[in-house]
């Protein structure tokens, strides 16, 4: 109702000097949370025209926020419709990283214009031309505009913890799918983010001058056209000059590709050779796989820590670089490097220059070197993932056997490098100091052990917190401040650190731990501040918890996207009495299936960011997504649709929870009504599905 509907206006003078009147229409109480939303928008606005040539066609732009949407946003042409959970932000109620995606969501929704409405999709089948490309262009903006290290890592970690998940499971299809119930449910991580990293690979492989002539080339020939992917490839080509018959597999090929990378080092003649293969395992439909076209982007460091000059054998260069992009096409190739006079580190898939899981023969040394010299800030980030990836599937290792584990000093006097390494970004510290996630260390797993991937996290932080403790509280206190809030990067890096510091910290669970975050919870003058001490509460068995928690809800109960982080951080807790309290939740007053973000502030919180306790033993957290999807399925069947991609990984458990999650499954199956929506999802995952 437009006349209820009330925000800031304001005005952006495109490159050729057109005057463009912007407006956000949101309801009365929240006009106080649309700046940065509008600040946002103006620097999406500028950066597409300086990155990627493109000034905005129309006289007027405008955004409606609404509080009952199914997604995040939807770029109607000239009137962008959000959800409000992307345009409303305060200090006092949003946190840095509501700010973050606020951003991140309006350029792409902005960048839509072009990427999007110019040029649509002629069919269903191309999404991924307009979606996976318009995600590659707002990670650029988020690059841009925030650390751009910590950018790449939160876009890869996020890729690998939806997409890879799906790559490797029932639901596996291509970034251009080819038959679909619903088009609905191919909203996923596959055409978005997978489809993004194809247009990074295009970038890798062109170069950035070549990429801007052939996104130029595709702007003018398909402006006002219903295009295709081919399209896309076609205009790639042709601006460069370069062969992309094979590249074309990744639009078409589902599964991601495995790499194995081995090193060999002749001393006496200078070279290091470096064997790689890929293999991609076989998904629905697609029994057998080609070797993909990608662009290695790497660097060999030396035994002193400095990068090496990469010369292949062959190259008649006067300067060779250290930084270089080798091409994979085979099932196996092999590169030769000259002149390597001390012994190397490979830093392979620098920026993670391809979507590919890396098997490599490093030593916990060489990963060590790699944390410490790389150049490569991602891959320095990337080393010491793997490296704490490696010691925590020993300690389950030896957990499942009942054997103690091996404490390894090393990688605990890293983290402590890290933490107090000067030259790195607060941000950066913030992100490498983070174990690899419950997930991520299921998906490196044969048979995903839930229980013992909490607990060795759980050991594995709080033998960090026991040696660090003197530097993480004076780290701490250092990063405390009286400034005035600003959502800038170099503040929200600063409150990252010392919310990770205090998370670390509290894994002492001791008295004083518990002291330290309930006073951190009560003193926060700002929404990342307060949340952060409420979800750490959250997990911990102290009165402090439910303290906080009637608190939080007392002071907040009146604001709904407050409300639904409220609900979120319950619905994640690690608490033993979880699932309890999440079905108790489900009762609450303030819950409904009715409003999407609040039923995904539970089911969805709980199900994708709860992996121990949506895997419990007994079958309750299946039971619980089982009820609440069927419920929600009258109501709002796309959704349930999407979220049902929960049960995907119900083969990775042992065979006792399958059972259980089956019995769901089936459940939800043998329902009479059941969507369309509903039944593609579930049935593909369950394997019964015959879409032919
Ligand atoms: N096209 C939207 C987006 O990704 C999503 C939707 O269709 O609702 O921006
Ligand atoms: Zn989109």
């Amino acid at each position: 109702v437009a006349g209820d509907l009330t925000g800031p206006l304001d005005t952006f003078i495109t490159a050729s000097g057109r005057k463009v009147q912007l407006g956000i229409y949101v309801r009365a109480q929240d006009a106080d949370k649309c700046d940065y939303a509008m600040d946002s928008l103006k620097r999406s606005m500028k950066w597409d025209e300086e990155v990627y040539g493109r000034e905005y066609d129309l006289d007027v732009f405008n955004i409606v926020a609404v509080d009952d949407f199914n997604a995040g946003a939807m770029e109607n042409k000239g009137l962008n419709i959000f959800n409000s959970a992307l345009v409303l932000a305060k200090p006092e109620t949003a946190t840095d990283d509501d700010y973050e995606r606020i951003e991140g969501v309006v350029a792409h929704e902005y960048f839509h214009n072009w990427t999007g409405n110019r040029i649509t999709c002629r069919d269903w089948f191309q999404l991924c031309l307009k979606e996976g490309f318009t995600v590659y262009r707002d990670n650029g903006f988020t690059e841009d505009m925030r650390e751009k290290n910590v950018a790449r890592i939160n876009a890869v970690a996020n890729l690998r913890a939806r997409q890879f998940g799906e790559d490797a499971g029932p639901l596996a299809h291509p970034v251009r799918p080819e038959s679909y119930i619903k088009i609905d449910n191919f909203y996923t991580s596959t055409v978005y983010e997978k489809g993004s990293e194809v247009a990074g690979m295009l970038k890798a492989l062109l170069g950035a001058e070549d990429f801007r002539k052939a996104t130029d080339l595709y702007f003018e020939r398909h402006d006002g056209e219903a295009a295709t992917v081919e399209d896309f490839v076609k205009s790639m080509e042709d601006a460069s000059g370069k062969d992309l018959t094979q590249f074309r597999g990744w639009y078409s090929q589902a599964g991601t590709p495995h790499i194995k990378a081995s090193g060999k080092w002749d001393e006496a003649a200078g070279i290091y050779e470096l064997t790689l293969s890929q293999e991609t395992k076989p998904t629905p439909g697609q029994p057998t796989k080609n070797p993909q076209h990608m662009p290695v982007t790497m660097g060999l460091v030396g035994a002193s820590g400095a990068a090496l000059p990469l010369r292949l054998e062959g190259d008649n260069v006067a300067e060779a670089a250290d930084n270089r992009v080798v091409e994979l096409t085979q099932a196996a190739q092999t590169f030769r490097f000259t002149g390597i006079t001390e012994r190397p580190v490979p830093s392979l898939f620098r920026g993670f220059s391809a979507p590919v899981v890396v098997e490599d023969d490093l030593s916990a040394a060489d990963r060590r070197h790699l944390m410490a010299n790389d150049t490569d800030a991602f891959n320095r980030w990337e080393a010491g993932q793997t490296y704490g990836r490696d010691l925590l599937l020993g300690m389950i290792k030896a957990a499942q056997n009942n054997q103690p584990a091996d404490e390894d000093g090393d990688f605990i006097e890293a983290m402590r490098s890290i933490l107090l390494d000067e030259s790195l970004d607060p941000a950066f510290k913030a992100r490498a100091l983070l174990l690899p996630t419950e997930q991520a260390l299921g998906q490196a797993m044969d048979t995903i052990d839930p229980d013992a991937i909490h607990d060795a996290r759980k050991q594995l932080s709080k033998t960090i917190a026991t040696n660090l403790k003197s530097d993480l509280e004076a780290c701490y206190e250092n990063l405390g401040s009286d400034e005035p809030f600003s959502p800038s990067a170099e503040q929200a890096g600063r409150r990252a650190l010392r919310n990770r510091c205090m998370g670390l910290l509290s894994t002492l669970d001791t008295d004083e731990s518990h002291e330290l975050a309930f006073a951190h919870f009560n003193s926060a003058t700002n929404m990342t501040d307060e949340l952060a001490g409420l979800s750490v509460l959250a997990s911990l068995q102290t009165p402090h918890r439910d303290t906080a928690l009637a608190a939080f809800y007392d002071k907040w109960q009146h604001d709904t996207l407050v409300t639904d982080k409220w609900f979120r951080v319950q619905a994640t807790s690690s608490r033993t009495d979880t699932i309890a309290h999440v079905n108790e939740l489900a009762k609450h007053p303030a819950y409904s299936l009715k409003n999407p973000n609040r039923m995904r502030s539970l089911v969805a919180a709980f199900g994708f960011f709860n992996q121990r306790h949506f895997n419990a033993a007994d079958g309750s957290g299946y039971e619980f997504l089982a009820d609440q999807l069927l419920a929600l399925d009258k109501l709002n069947p796309l959704v349930a649709g999407r979220i049902a991609i929960v049960f995907e990984t119900w083969q990775r458990f042992d065979e006792a929870r399958q059972a259980k999650a089956k019995t769901c499954l089936q459940r939800i199956l043998n329902q009479s009504g059941l969507s369309d929506n509903l039944f593609e999802t579930v049935s593909r995952i369950s394997g019964t599905e015959d879409l032919d």
